[in-house]
């Protein structure tokens, strides 16, 4: 009997390392940001939103906060926005999956306000241990918050398509793909950049 419960036991817990998956740390951390009430935006927020991807990604994508959509469903740049970012990703040969796209903080301001400095400070940690763990060859900024909150730029319309490096990381800048919602000229601009942004990574990855 004791010999059978002993078996049991290992059958059991062979079991549970096969069905069971360990949660990476990029994963945990997702999951922190899902119950995160560290500022104010979790008490007008429906669903909190973590970043989504390839944790091996080459390429890191950060916006600016969720919106409606992303609000309610708990994914980043899956509404209008979202769609112009898909369509140019996949202009330049990229797919969604293969890359990580997040955002500056996770949870949504109210009507969309950008966020504040507090919001911003409380949130970047989840930001730099995404970045941590992920180690992209390349970061693309999209849009002014995401530009300014990271490097401190201004003028997306006059950066946009430039590579900064700091602190051992690559920037791309480039537009917020909502800005070229209502304007086919910035749209094609968008393509371009991201276009370019696949240049440079080619480059880089060259080089290694
Ligand atoms: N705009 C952003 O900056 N991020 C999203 O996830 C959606 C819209
Ligand atoms: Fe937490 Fe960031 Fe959401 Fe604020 S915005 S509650 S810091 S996850």
């Amino acid at each position: 009997m004791v010999l059978f419960n002993q078996f049991c036991k290992i059958n059991q817990e062979v079991l549970e390392s096969k069905v069971m998956k360990v949660p990476s740390s990029l994963e945990i951390i997702q999951q922190d940001i899902k119950i995160c009430k560290k500022c104010e935006l979790c008490n007008t927020r429906n669903n909190a939103v973590p970043g989504i991807g390839d944790e091996n990604a080459d390429v890191v994508f950060i916006g600016e906060a969720p919106g409606k959509n992303e609000d309610l469903h708990g994914e980043p740049f899956i509404g209008t926005a979202g769609k112009r970012l898909d369509d140019a990703l996949e202009n330049a040969g990229l797919t969604r999956s293969s890359v990580y796209i997040t955002n500056i903080v996770k949870c949504r301001p109210p009507n969309n306000r950008v966020p504040n400095d507090t919001e911003k400070s409380m949130c970047n940690n989840y930001l730099e241990e995404e970045l941590q763990i992920i180690n992209p060859k390349i970061i693309c900024l999209l849009g002014n918050t995401s530009f300014y909150s990271i490097l401190g730029g201004k003028e997306i319309s006059k950066n946009h398509g430039q590579i900064i490096y700091k602190n051992n990381r690559v920037y791309f800048i480039s537009f917020h793909p909502a800005a070229t919602i209502y304007n086919q000229k910035l749209l094609d601009v968008f393509k371009n950049d991201i276009k370019k942004l696949v240049n440079e990574l080619q480059k880089i990855k060259n080089k290694n």
